[in-house]
């Protein structure tokens, strides 16, 4: 019975917080099923079998979202592999407030940074006559940010390019500036647990974690016309050193994430 299944399973998924819910995920997924109809059916062999090949990952450390190849984020479905860091429900509150604060009718958004294209993407999703270019460095993750345009059906207002922000500049003509970069400290980076298989890129800020901050402030200061906006998650004790360096906003406002911690920073020109 798929109780029985569930239960044998999750008491293999020790290291996990959440062995009960990841057997389930996976198992639906092995099924083909959804979570609410695995109760009425029972997996086949071959059903089973990969099943038991998904538990042997997650019981080596593999975030369920890897071994799914997606993960849900406002809402929507987003495609991830090894290129891509896996969307953070914290992420959430910047998109939100982006919305909550857009005064433009038809913006022109870019997201640099973009790995799996969820920050981007949600803007094209929910903002309607929004048009978003989607950039980032490595070529693994603008592949996943082009399949999931496709599969959000923003395709025709999204561009997906590669841009180093560290070296380039950003074009003018943004009415918003979005950004979920790296910044966790370089020292830091090792001791996390996500750094075993998230892309050590996509996490590691340089020495002070700021190294992307204090670029992007500069750049997109540059890039911005006035009454535009840059928007960036922080890390819980950043807020203070991005505010610093964004002094040559006209005004700036941090707000928190559903934990209470600061993470989203909001600097309009
Ligand atoms: N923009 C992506 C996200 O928020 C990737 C961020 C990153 O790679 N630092 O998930």
């Amino acid at each position: 019975m798929v109780r029985d299944i569930l239960s044998r399973a999750s008491a293999m998924l020790k290291n996990s917080d959440t062995p009960l819910l990841d057997a389930r995920i996976l198992l639906a997924k092995a099924m083909g099923k959804s979570d609410a109809a695995l109760i009425f059916n029972e997996p086949s062999e071959k059903e089973l079998k990969v099943f038991y090949s998904y538990i042997e990952k997650r019981k080596s450390g593999i975030p369920v979202a890897y071994i799914l190849g997606e993960k849900e984020f406002m809402g929507l479905t987003f495609k991830l592999n090894q290129d891509t860091l896996i969307p953070r429900p914290d992420t959430e509150c910047l998109v939100e407030k982006v919305i909550e604060k857009n005064s433009f009718d038809s913006p022109k958004i870019i997201d640099l940074c973009t790995g799996s294209g969820c920050i981007g993407i949600s803007l094209a999703v929910f903002i309607k006559n929004a048009t978003c270019d989607l950039t980032d460095i490595s070529v693994g993750a603008m592949e996943m940010a082009k399949k999931n345009t496709e599969l959000n059906g923003v395709q025709c207002r999204t561009k997906v390019f590669k841009k180093d922000i560290l070296t380039e500049e950003i074009e003018k003509g943004y009415d918003i500036i979005v950004s979920n970069p790296p910044y966790i400290e370089s020292d830091i980076v090792p001791t996390l647990d996500v750094s075993e298989f998230e892309p050590l890129r996509a996490l590691d800020g340089g020495s002070d974690g700021l190294s992307f901050y204090k670029v992007i402030a500069k750049k997109a200061y540059a890039a911005l016309d006035e009454g535009g906006m840059l928007a960036l998650e922080i890390g819980y004790n950043q807020g203070e050193s991005v505010r610093n360096l964004l002094n040559d906003f006209s005004e700036v406002q941090i707000f928190k994430d559903y934990g209470d911690n600061d993470r989203v920073i909001i600097a309009i020109k």
